[in-house]
């Protein structure tokens, strides 16, 4: 990226990176931490009509500590060093026993009762409102209720299970940057320039003399995709899908972890008098109960069994035509793209250059503010690694919010993708604080001095994760624990991420996201056909995987007694016998390596994505509708949906933005299924009574 501009140095108070140690992390998450419980304490102390002040104060302290915890977090996840890992890990039960304590709080608890009762409660703001009643269920979930021994144990399982958590992360971790495998030029037949540049890169940077296969994602998709020796596919799959297993280095794998979670999980939820940890987890999401999940997932696998199969069917056909014995995971990406060549005349590799990171992000600030009247200006600050960039969002003049970029794969990254609220906006006495947020992908990376050119579904991952942060810091609400995603139902988190997406595939937006690098030609129209014509290229097989995993999901979180290692493998296998068209090999641990699950907030909810699916699509039905710029509609997304947060329920937003509740009718033709025929009627409305 060229940064022969002089930027303008931030306008909100930021970290300053560069001066951050160990030492002063580790001093103000315990001086946070160690506020925060002072205040917990004087609650006992507190009259009934002072509730408001000392919640407010508590609020504050929060705040803080959210901000400091979120920069050791974010270092932890993008700067991995032995000595970050072990300081988070130390501090990690502390914060966990905070918020124990705080959930468990009984007096804490009354005076947010004593609120909830008072006669100007229905005076409040809707925020306000919707804070204090969430804050009440949240109590109740954090075992508030409960005495003696339950209570104490309730809280060591919380605490072990922010420990487990993260080791099931590092072991993660540790074992995909463990794999390095130095590759002779023989090995890289077939795979593009672009490719081999980067697995010499990566080759260097580990001190070989060559190109070297890692796991990171850019170079394993590289070779799944592009490389000609089979051999070679199947060995970094097997290596990719074992990764944190039994059959690895004995010292990361995350068996045990996988069980000692799902029991802690189940007991957790026996105290709170929950049948399972899946039933738990729904009593604070947008869907009424597992039967109403399970239900919707199996009709979406209905409707995608077909398709599915006609999908495997086209593999099959392309593996015979190369001489294949039999189609293997390791070949599917090599032979779609081969597909998406021949039959579509589309070649990921001739779109790359079209989609320079420069011209894609600024294109997408340019759609931003066309939606939503904001300007967005990149901002000179203190970053945590040189690739890493910031920016603010400007609103009349007005610095409204900041967020920072930190996009490409590095050996000391987690994997994936992701959005962290760092700082929530907060209305305070002394006037508004701005939110900020951390959005982190894997890309590949820039190569020699080419600015980084991105895939398609590179594409589609920043502007996915850029809707997360326009959720956060296009919010309205004041209060900390609505603000943003706070307090946002699970199921619908992923409404304003997945709606975002939307745009990679509509030719006004393509036009302004691609510019070739070397031509600054915009994306022609013979590619952009091709593009449009691959959308819904195996969109069947795709959607049976997502509802796989979760169908899988809830399934672990739903048996009682709780699984080990043996019992998630044999549940799964059971769930792939039930919807899948295919199976893995035996050796296949795709669980071990289920972070969303095991390390993130989707344990027994990563049915979000489907279910948000649902709502995403059909608020772009709208814009379809009423034009994909057209400023009126993006206003009424931002009001109706980003701006409100956590202050009402999300059918209700769902509904105040549509007018309706959500049809599956948008999400069946935006997987190219609309004209489907199937044996199963899918629900008309996946959020049944609710919405
Ligand atoms: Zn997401």
């Amino acid at each position: 990226m060229t940064t022969a501009a002089v930027l303008h140095p931030a306008s909100l108070p930021l970290p300053d990176f560069a001066q951050l140690t160990l030492d002063t992390l580790k001093a103000d998450v315990q001086q946070a931490l160690s506020q925060a419980t002072a205040l917990l304490a004087k609650a006992e102390q507190t009259a009934p009509t002072d509730a408001a002040r000392l919640i407010a104060e508590l609020d504050l302290a929060e705040n803080q500590l959210q901000q400091v915890w979120g920069v050791l977090s974010n270092l932890n996840a993008t700067r991995n060093t032995p000595e970050l890992r072990e300081l988070y890990n130390q501090l990690l039960p502390e914060l966990s026993r905070y918020y124990t304590e705080q959930g468990q709080n009984q007096h804490l608890y009354q005076h947010y009762l004593s609120l909830h009762d008072a006669a100007d409660f229905a005076g409040r703001s809707a925020a306000e409102q919707s804070a204090i009643t969430l804050a009440l269920r949240d109590f109740r979930l954090s075992g508030v209720a409960l005495e003696g021994d339950a209570k104490q144990r309730f809280a060591s399982i919380s605490e072990r299970l922010s420990q487990l958590s993260s080791q099931f992360s590092d072991h993660l971790l540790d074992a995909t940057q463990a794999f390095v495998m130095p590759l002779e030029d023989a090995q890289l037949s077939g795979l593009p320039a672009s490719s081999v540049a980067l697995l010499r890169q990566l080759g260097q940077q580990r001190g070989l003399e060559g190109a070297a296969a890692t796991l990171d994602a850019p170079a394993y998709m590289a070779i799944q995709t592009y490389a000609e020796d089979r051999a070679l596919r199947e060995t970094l799959y097997r290596a990719y899908v074992t990764r944190a297993s039994e059959l690895g280095e004995p010292a990361q794998d995350n068996s045990h972890l996988m069980a000692e979670i799902l029991q802690l999980r189940q007991e957790k939820a026996a105290l709170l008098g929950f049948a399972n940890y899946a039933d738990l987890s729904l009593a604070s999401k947008m869907a009424d109960d597992v039967e109403q999940v399970i239900q919707f997932l199996q009709d979406l696998a209905a409707q995608a069994r077909q398709p599915a199969l006609d999908d495997l069917a086209q593999l099959q056909a392309e593996a015979a035509t190369l001489g294949y014995d039999q189609l293997q995971p390791w070949d599917s990406a090599y032979l779609s793209e081969k597909i998406k060549q021949s039959e579509y005349n589309l070649s990921q590799e001739s779109l790359k250059p079209y989609f320079p990171a420069p011209v894609v992000i600024d294109g997408l600030f340019k759609i931003a503010e066309r939606l939503y009247g904001i300007q967005i200006q990149q901002k000179a600050t203190s970053v945590w690694h040189e690739q890493v960039s910031y920016y603010e969002i400007l609103e009349q003049n007005r610095v409204i919010g900041g967020f920072y970029f930190d996009l490409y794969a590095r050996s000391d990254k987690r994997g994936g993708a992701w959005m962290s609220g760092y700082r929530s906006r907060v209305t305070r006495s002394d006037g508004e604080q701005a939110p900020v947020a951390f959005m982190v992908g894997n890309f590949a990376p820039p190569v020699g001095d080419q600015p980084a050119q991105l895939t398609h579904q590179e594409l589609i991952t920043l502007f996915h994760e850029f809707g997360h942060g326009l959720h956060h810091l296009l919010t309205e609400v004041g209060v900390l624990s609505v603000a943003g995603i706070h307090g946002v139902a699970w199921d619908a988190v992923e409404l304003p991420s997945q709606f975002m997406e939307f745009w990679t595939w509509e030719p006004e937006a393509l036009a302004l996201i691609s510019q070739h690098v070397d031509t600054a030609e915009v994306l022609p129209k013979d590619q952009l056909d091709a593009l449009m014509s691959a959308r819904f290229f195996q969109s069947g097989l795709q959607t049976l995987r997502q509802v796989e995993f979760a169908l899988f999901d809830l399934e672990i979180h739903r048996a009682n007694p709780a699984l080990d290692a043996y019992g998630v493998q044999a549940s799964i296998d059971a769930v792939r016998a039930q919807v899948a068209v295919s199976t893995p090999p035996d050796y296949n641990r795709f669980q071990h390596g289920f972070s969303h699950i095991f390390a993130g907030g989707y344990a027994a909810g990563y049915y979000s994505y489907k279910w948000a699916e649902v709502l995403a699509s059909d608020a772009f039905d709208r814009f379809e509708q009423e034009g994909i710029f057209n400023t009126d509609t993006g206003k009424a997304f931002r009001q109706q949906i980003l701006a409100v947060g956590g202050s009402r329920p999300a059918q209700d937003s769902f509904a105040a933005f549509r007018g309706r509740a959500p049809s599956i009718t948008a999400l069946l033709r935006h997987n190219g299924w609309s004209a489907q025929p199937t044996a199963t009627a899918v629900q008309a409305n996946p959020a049944g009574t609710t919405a």
